[in-house]
């Protein structure tokens, strides 16, 4: 299978780089292998930055995909602090920053995505990012019970960071400018639970409004300016305003793009020597019928899957059901599928109990999307429901007696 000099290059040492290189060696192929990546950790998932590592209860050890004796073992070479500075890609080279060049039989690019920044903000201490280790230990550092963190975004990133700070015993204070939290990726009944919840635990939120400035004093911010005119004096800022692919790389070298660098079904690029896989990608969504960028760890796992089986030329994997999972507070939520093509909403169970899920589904009443919280049963029922394409009958599914089992249309 392997060409006499094949070399398969990775750039982006994060969990789709991570993953693709296990699959890589799992579906058989000897070629060499070289992982490059800036940060100077070894590929670790970043979920548990804003959950677990946030609240001290799991180590740097633990959030390491693989410890670094797998790398050492399967033959991959590590190139970590490294940047890649341009692809060249008439004469499928990789060039680093400090000057050193690559070539490749296969390039696959998965550098992710970087934190939305505000302009003219970032020279203040005490306006923070999430997206690194670095950056959650600085987080860390500045939750100080007493204090008061404004989050300026109300997603699942600032979400979860407010509802560690208020756990740590910080007021929080959430700005969010659209009139309902989680407004890009949830439905209204789901934001409308989660701003509830995030009242009732003292988290004030403020929606329909945004920053006009932030005040500092030596160097470091000292409070915000609201839109409406109001100030909110707090000791730290974070921001979470959602995140940009890192596709410049791949614009650069004149690789078609979207939002994010386009893929196929095999996670490879209008360029045939090159995949992209996870966070930078706009992939297609063969369930909906669309494309789009996707963030999340399922995400960069099934392109992982779909690069290394066509590297290895093996069947390609059936296509799976988007989903995401978030905690906040003692909520668990977990979210299947995408609201593409609905038209209707249906709740099983009782948002007041903290236990239920929304359906979403079609015309038809086929289902489309689950959003849930602490209800897992209904989360793989759905999940599943959605996969098979299952159409249900609305009243049966709204009656929580009924037995996932028998709603079926
Ligand atoms: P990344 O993991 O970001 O890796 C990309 C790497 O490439 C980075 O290290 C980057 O620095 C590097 N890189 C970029 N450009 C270059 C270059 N030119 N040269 C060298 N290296 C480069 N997903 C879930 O499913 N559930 C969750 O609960 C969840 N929680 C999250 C919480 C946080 C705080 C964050 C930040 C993300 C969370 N996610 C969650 C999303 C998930 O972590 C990402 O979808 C996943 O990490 C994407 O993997 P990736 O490999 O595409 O990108």
């Amino acid at each position: 299978m392997d060409q006499p000099q094949s070399h398969i290059v990775v750039l982006g040492a994060g969990h789709a780089s991570g993953s693709v290189v296990a699959f890589l060696r799992q579906y058989g192929t000897a070629a060499p292998i070289t992982l490059i990546g800036d940060e100077t950790a070894l590929p670790y998932q970043r979920p548990p930055l804003s959950k677990a590592w946030l609240k001290g209860e799991t180590t740097e050890a633990k959030l390491l995909l693989r410890p670094e004796k797998f790398y050492a073992d399967q033959n991959i070479t590590l190139r970590l602090g490294a940047r890649a500075a341009r692809i060249d890609r008439p004469n499928r080279t990789l060039l680093l920053e400090d000057g050193e060049k690559l070539n490749y039989s296969h390039l696959i690019l998965a550098t992710g995505a970087r934190p939305r920044r505000l302009p003219a903000v970032d020279s203040l201490d005490g306006i923070l990012h999430l997206r690194t280790m670095q950056d959650a230990e600085r987080i860390r550092a500045a939750l100080q019970a007493g204090g008061t963190l404004v989050v300026v975004g109300g997603g699942y990133i600032g979400l979860e960071v407010a509802a560690t700070a208020r756990l740590a015993g910080m007021n929080v204070v959430v700005i969010e400018r659209e009139n309902r939290l989680l407004a890009r990726v949830a439905s209204e009944p789901f934001g409308s639970f989660i701003e509830d919840s995030f009242r009732r635990k003292g988290v004030q939120i403020e929606l329909g409004c945004t920053i006009e400035t932030f005040v500092s004093e030596g160097g470091r911010v000292r409070a915000v300016q609201l839109s409406d005119g109001r100030r909110i004096d707090c000791d730290a800022v974070l921001i979470g305003i959602g995140a940009v692919p890192n596709d410049e790389l791949m614009r650069e070298s004149g690789l078609v793009c979207g939002d994010g660098v386009s893929v196929d079904h095999s996670a490879r690029t209008s360029d045939e020597a090159i995949f992209a896989i996870g966070d930078c990608t706009f992939r297609p969504l063969p369930l909906y019928d669309t494309s789009g960028r996707l963030e999340s760890v399922p995400n960069a796992v099934e392109q992982a899957k779909q690069a290394a089986s066509a590297i290895c030329q093996r069947a390609l994997p059936k296509p799976e059901v988007p989903w995401f999972w978030s905690d906040q507070f003692d909520l668990r939520i977990q979210i299947a599928g995408l609201r593409i093509g609905v038209t209707e909403s249906i709740i099983r169970g009782d948002p007041a109990s903290s236990s239920f899920a929304v359906f979403h589904l079609d015309e038809d009443a086929t289902v489309r999307a689950v959003e849930a919280v602490n209800a897992p049963t209904e989360f793989m029922a759905g999940k599943q429901f959605i996969n098979q394409g299952k159409r249900v009958v609305r009243e049966k599914l709204s009656n929580a007696a009924m037995s996932l089992q028998d709603i079926a249309a």
